[in-house]
């Protein structure tokens, strides 16, 4: 089962990420990864930000409240296939450790 896979370039890194419902990327010029022990380090921590709710908007509804969201601080530890968050992460499984997801072509 492949749950770190590397889906459009050579040495940049995506797993699943069941706290954010979302992939994060790391880029092995920063991080260590080893695919044979399913371990990234060091943490990985990725910053709250708003995005918007739907990719295909236009004109006025690009800025309205209702459709932007404001995604979760997410931080953990990646180590033998599980995922530690941290508790400074906002999403629900914070202070939790959960298997990391298997990595399916559908993700991105
Ligand atoms: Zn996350």
């Amino acid at each position: 089962m492949i749950r770190i896979a590397q889906p459009y370039v050579e040495g940049l890194y995506r797993f699943w990420c069941p706290g954010c419902d979302s992939s994060h990327g790391v880029n092995k010029n920063v991080w260590h990864v080893d695919l044979d022990t399913e371990t990234i380090t060091p943490s990985v921590l990725v910053w709250s930000h708003k995005k918007l709710i739907n990719e295909d908007l236009e004109g006025d509804a690009l800025t309205a409240p209702e459709n932007v969201m404001t995604t979760p601080r997410c931080h953990s530890f990646v180590t033998n296939g599980r995922i530690q968050f941290l508790d400074d992460s906002t999403h629900a499984l914070a202070g939790q450790t959960v298997d990391l997801p298997e990595w399916t072509s559908d993700k991105s």
